[in-house]
């Protein structure tokens, strides 16, 4: 395979000379061989960066005072130079974190300029100022400004998908932007400097600073920036929200999940087996609201653990380029010590494993993790409270609704969470009761037009649908007396 280079970063809306000397060495999960580098962002890389977004977006004449209507005719450009380039996008993203080419081409390929346009139309026609009646007469007009200069932080588990959500609604509100990707996952990021040369995107509007955590959290504290972004583990997302708290800086926070599946007593998981397999084992279990907690009525348990492991034992793993792959490597080594960590810790714990629980044995090389299912695993062992990040699942017995209900929200984490039954009403109730950000019933996936977050350690503050936008906007007042 020929190898991905590039010498130069994207900011000012040109290709600039890095400040410093490093690169970022890219490896292949699959081949475990290098595959590539980029140059390493330095904080003086940040400091160009967030000096070209502040110049665009302070300038009188330029994209944050723009009509929605202007701005909308580049980002559609922009959108379709994103479709172009969507193939090539989704292979560079598979080949350096193991994603499989199916999900990649849905969530790296498409998904990004589905975002730009619904942002792009939301702010041409949805989204007006509101003039409300003052209390003693005259009025108020209630106006939405763009936040300003906008430092998005993404990580590698899916890196175009997650990129958008920040990039899609900033840019449409009027915001300019310091990208800084994951070390693991940027050539895909230059895929997007391309497009945006390409759209003609004004200089200034989108600045892309490939670089490690220290770099991310010099651009954190940047006293350029005005609101920051993030989504990653939850331990980043303390550090960074300590330092927006410290500086009293507006941060929204996609972090970490161990979501619960609540398996009715009437539902018929063979009706849905590829919703179920999504909803708890997508992008090799590198996923943060997976529903990774099974929870399984103990009037049907041996029927529903049979199932699950069935379901798991069937799945292919291997060459994630390959489109019959289920699942493909871990993104890195250290990824996979960490998860197979999980595993030994599980069967320490005394936990019985029905599929899965080592490395595939007819693969040499990859960093691959089998999918694996831990049965009768009590809501307060470690693999049940802690986030893996892999492909392993966990089966706990409930008595009753109430039960069940108990024990999905006994986690510190709120993101996801799905309720499987055969009477979607009664599945709607109980998803009223599980304190989480979002639900699925007999299926689990981000609409576009729907807000998606988390409470408790999941997050705070929204993505997607409407309430997206408003995160990148100031909303003010403006009194008219009588
Ligand atoms: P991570 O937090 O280590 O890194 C994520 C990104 O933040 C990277 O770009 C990294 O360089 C940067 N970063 C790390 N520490 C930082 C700091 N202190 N200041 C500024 N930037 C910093 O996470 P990861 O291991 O790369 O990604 C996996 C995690 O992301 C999982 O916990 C997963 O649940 C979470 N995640 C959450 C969502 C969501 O929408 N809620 C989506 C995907 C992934």
């Amino acid at each position: 395979m020929t190898e991905i280079q590039y010498d130069t970063l994207y900011i000012d809306g040109a290709w600039a000379q890095p400040q410093g000397d490093d690169l970022i060495a890219v490896r292949s999960p699959l081949s475990e061989q290098h595959i590539g580098s980029v140059p390493r962002g330095t904080e003086a890389d940040i400091d160009a960066a967030v000096s070209a977004a502040r110049r665009a977006f302070d300038d009188p004449e330029g994209w944050s005072t723009w009509s929605p209507a202007r701005r909308g005719e580049v980002l559609d450009a922009f959108a379709t130079e994103l479709e172009k380039r969507g193939d090539e996008t989704a292979r560079r993203v598979t080949i350096q974190n193991g994603m499989p080419t199916t999900v990649a081409h849905g969530i790296e390929a498409v998904f990004p300029a589905i975002l730009v346009r619904y942002y792009a139309d939301l702010m041409r026609g949805g989204v007006a100022d509101e003039v409300r009646p003052g209390m003693t007469g005259g009025s108020t007009r209630v106006v939405h400004d763009p936040t300003g200069v906008v430092a998005a932080i993404v990580p590698w588990n899916v890196p175009q998908g997650i990129t958008f959500l920040k990039l899609a609604p900033a840019l449409a509100a009027g915001c300019t932007v310091v990208l800084k990707p994951a070390e693991e996952t940027v050539f895909d990021a230059f895929s997007v400097a391309e497009a945006a040369i390409a759209a003609g995107l004004p200089p200034g509007v989108l600045n892309i600073v490939p670089a490690g955590r220290e770099v991310g959290a010099y651009l954190v504290a940047h006293p350029g920036v005005d609101k920051v972004s993030f989504t990653g583990s939850t331990a980043a997302g303390r550090s960074i929200a300590e330092t927006c708290g410290r500086l009293l800086r507006p941060v929204t926070l996609e972090l970490g999940g161990k979501s619960a599946a609540i398996v009715l007593d009437d539902a018929d998981l063979s009706e849905h087996s590829e919703a179920f397999f999504s909803a708890t084992l997508l992008n090799n279990g590198q996923i943060c609201w997976l529903n990774t907690r099974i929870l399984v009525p103990e009037s049907n348990y041996t029927a529903v653990v049979d199932s699950v492991t069935d379901m798991v034992k069937s799945l292919k793993i291997g060459n994630p380029l390959d489109a019959s792959t289920h699942i493909g490597p871990l993104v890195s080594a250290r990824q996979r010590d960490r998860v197979e960590g999980y595993i030994a810790k599980g069967r320490a714990d005394g936990f019985e494993v029905t599929a899965g629980g080592g490395r595939p044995s007819d693969l040499d090389t990859g960093w691959f993790v089998e999918p694996t299912v831990f049965v009768g695993v009590d809501n307060s062992a470690t693999i049940a409270q802690e986030e893996i990040f892999g492909p392993i699942l966990t089966v706990t017995p409930y008595r009753d609704e109430d039960d069940a209900i108990a024990i999905a929200n006994d986690s510190v984490y709120g993101l996801g969470g799905s309720v499987w039954t055969s009477d979607p009403a009664r599945g709607e109730e109980i998803a009223c009761r599980i304190r989480t950000g979002t639900v699925g019933i007999n299926a689990y996936s981000n609409d576009p037009w729907a807000p998606f977050g988390g409470v408790k350690a999941s997050g705070l503050g929204r993505e997607l649908g409407p309430e997206g936008l408003r995160s990148f906007q100031n909303v003010k007042s403006i009194y008219r007396g009588a």
